[in-house]
């Protein structure tokens, strides 16, 4: 638990959210400025900056992200119309919060990566 991380915070449970799914490594819970009907950030308990900082034992952690994440897409019942699931990683893809965070988005059409 890094002190002043808004992320290790929400997992310790000493900041509110409205937390979708907690196993022993993440916790996920609904973005507070939605940017989809469902915008849900998956965040691993441990405190890591973003996908720069992790290495060969994290594999494990971030496959369970996934996995996670494609579990809540199901309960969310958006697994068959589609979603998004991104990493944003330093300043030139706008991350803000430095906690490793992973987001799920869907629930409508989103904007189109297409260059
Ligand atoms: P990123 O730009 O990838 O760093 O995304 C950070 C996300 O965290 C943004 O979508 C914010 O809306 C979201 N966020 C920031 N503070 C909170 C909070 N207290 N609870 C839930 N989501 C948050
Ligand atoms: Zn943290």
């Amino acid at each position: 638990m890094t002190n002043s991380c808004i992320f290790c915070k929400i997992a310790a449970k000493k900041l509110p959210s409205k937390i979708q799914y907690e196993d022993a490594n993440m916790v996920a819970f609904d973005d507070i400025n939605p940017k989809a009907p469902v915008h849900i950030l998956i965040v691993p308990k441990k405190h890591l900056g973003s996908i720069n900082d992790l290495n060969s034992q994290d594999a494990e952690l971030v496959g369970k992200m996934i996995l996670a994440a494609q579990k809540l897409a199901k309960k969310k019942g958006i697994d068959q119309s589609g979603y998004r699931l991104v990493f944003n990683t330093g300043s030139d893809s706008g991350q803000v919060v430095d906690h490793l965070h992973l987001h799920l988005m869907g629930g409508g059409k989103l904007f189109k990566f297409d260059g």
